[in-house]
């Protein structure tokens, strides 16, 4: 019997000899220790031998088993080992290969111009407000002192849901919300950006939705010097600290004196180019000092209180500052214009 024993072992250290990987040493697990492996087989019969032999035989069987047990996983741990560092030394991470393409949305270029404005006003101590874009007329209309029959409210350039509501037209229509909700506050200095409407038909410089920024200032001893400082802060913080301003005398319902206000050309400077008409002046916005019928209107004295108010298209602001030529590009959301204002902050690379 321990001749067997004897031969079972040296078959076993002549296969295990040969093993060169897990799969093969798997293999030789079964075939040694399997439910049908050898050892198994080498006890199955003891019924026929004494109770001598058959405890003989277990023991003498048992110690072969732990002995192949053993030098199996001692050879199974080797064998993990090297495959791991093989496995470690061929899929070495390629640092120089490119890096899987991830696209990082950006700011819309109307938004960044809003923003800048934003943050511009707001080191001026200027709250920022907002107010509903389905405004009713007294005040999109009524309290700028623009009655139901001035021909400026022309009903072709509005949006009327009701007989008195409507899609507002300007952003002013937040300035009358704002006074009448902060009389304690002077001096009262709001910027309101928003967006707004009107029904024009869409072209290269026309919009029926577009965004604008109100500003206004109302306190005692508000002059047009302090309108026409703040604006040269404002041209000169979009379009470079060279800019000049200057005012024309123009027409607002809202405002008494009203200017257009001009920004000296961008691109030559003054001197006369294709942008500027060859003026050397851009216009930029509308502004003036606040009717007192406005500033009555929303409670204010107007013996005691003077206030200016401008209004600016961020779409032209942007236009001018990126040389966009076409408004609806704002509006159509196509990835390849929207990528080239976004190249700083991590858009597409
Ligand atoms: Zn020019």
């Amino acid at each position: 019997m321990l001749e067997k024993q004897e031969e079972i072992r040296k078959e076993f250290e002549k296969d295990i000899s040969s093993i060169k990987n897990s799969n093969d040493l798997n293999e030789l697990k079964v075939k040694y220790l399997g439910k049908k492996g050898i050892i198994t087989e080498l006890t199955k019969n003891m019924q026929e031998l004494s109770v001598e032999e058959r405890k003989e035989l277990g023991r003498v069987s048992n110690e072969l088993k732990t002995t192949l047990a053993e030098e199996i996983s001692k050879l199974e741990n080797e064998l993990k080992d090297k495959e791991l560092n093989e496995k470690l030394a061929s899929e070495k991470i390629d640092i120089t290969m490119p890096s899987t393409k991830i696209n990082v949305g950006g700011l819309h270029p109307l938004t960044k111009i809003t923003d800048e404005l934003e943050e511009l006003f707001i080191s001026m101590g200027y709250d920022v407000v907002s107010g509903p874009e389905v405004e009713i007329d007294k005040y999109n209309f009524e309290m700028l002192n623009l009655p139901k029959d001035h021909p400026a409210r022309d009903a072709q350039d509005s949006f009327y849901i009701t007989d008195e509501e409507l899609l507002r037209t300007q952003t002013s229509a937040v300035q009358v919300r704002s006074m009448l909700k902060n009389q304690e506050k002077k001096p009262f200095k709001i910027v309101c950006p928003g967006k707004t409407y009107r029904r024009d038909a869409d072209d290269a410089t026309h919009s029926h939705q577009f965004m604008q920024m109100e500003g206004l200032v109302v306190g005692e001893n508000i002059t047009l010097a302090d309108l026409k400082g703040t604006l040269e802060e404002m041209a000169r913080k979009m379009f470079g600290q060279e800019r000049n301003v200057r005012f024309r005398p123009s027409f607002f319902p809202f405002t008494e004196p009203s200017y257009e206000v001009d920004v000296s050309c961008m691109k030559c400077g003054g001197s006369g180019c294709n942008v500027c008409k060859g003026t050397g002046w851009i216009e930029i916005l509308g502004s003036g000092m606040v009717h007192p019928n406005v500033l009555e209107g929303c409670g204010f004295d107007t013996n005691k209180y003077t206030g200016f108010a401008f209004g600016v298209g961020i779409e032209r602001i942007a236009m001018l500052k990126y040389g966009i030529t076409d408004i609806r590009d704002f509006y159509t959301n196509d990835l390849r214009f929207l990528k080239n204002y976004n190249r700083v902050e991590g858009g597409d690379k």
